[in-house]
């Protein structure tokens, strides 16, 4: 596990120093959500350019710790160019990777990179962090405009 853990630690403190897509709002952007994860005070806004069923642009806004800035900015990474169905599956093996405890959890979800998030797993306390861009994402795909909460 130390490899993994290694690993996460690097892309973790690569991408909260190094965002990807933050504090961008795509001018033609046209699905938006808002969340907030009331344990830690993280608070991010996600805007998507969704055209002909395919996200064509992301970005995001906000304030957040570690984590959920680096799941952020991997959540913006893995669903541009996807189709809204694609992402929507995405989001569902990622979460399943996230919340699915002991040695029942499912690890053959193909994931890609986004396996290393799995780390995050070893700090119970922090895998609201970890989920709440991509459940902001997910509300913005269906242009929610309710306040995604992770409590
Ligand atoms: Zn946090």
């Amino acid at each position: 596990m130390n490899d993994l853990r290694d690993l996460y630690e690097e892309v973790i403190l690569d991408h909260n120093r190094n965002p990807r897509n933050f504090q961008k709002n795509p001018p033609d952007a046209n699905r938006h959500a808002h969340g907030h994860n009331p344990l830690c005070g993280d608070d991010f806004t996600v805007h998507l350019t969704v055209k002909d069923d395919k996200i064509v642009d992301v970005g995001f806004e906000g304030v957040g710790c570690a984590i959920s800035t680096a799941s952020a900015s991997l959540m913006t990474e893995a669903i541009m160019g996807k189709t809204v169905e694609e992402a929507k599956q995405i989001f569902g093996n990622v979460h399943h990777m996230l919340t699915e405890q002991g040695e029942d959890a499912d690890t053959s979800t193909d994931v890609g990179k986004l396996a290393v998030l799995s780390g995050v797993k070893e700090y119970p306390m922090r895998v609201k962090c970890a989920t709440l861009a991509w459940h902001v994402m997910d509300a913005a795909l269906e242009n929610r405009d309710d306040v995604v909460t992770t409590e």
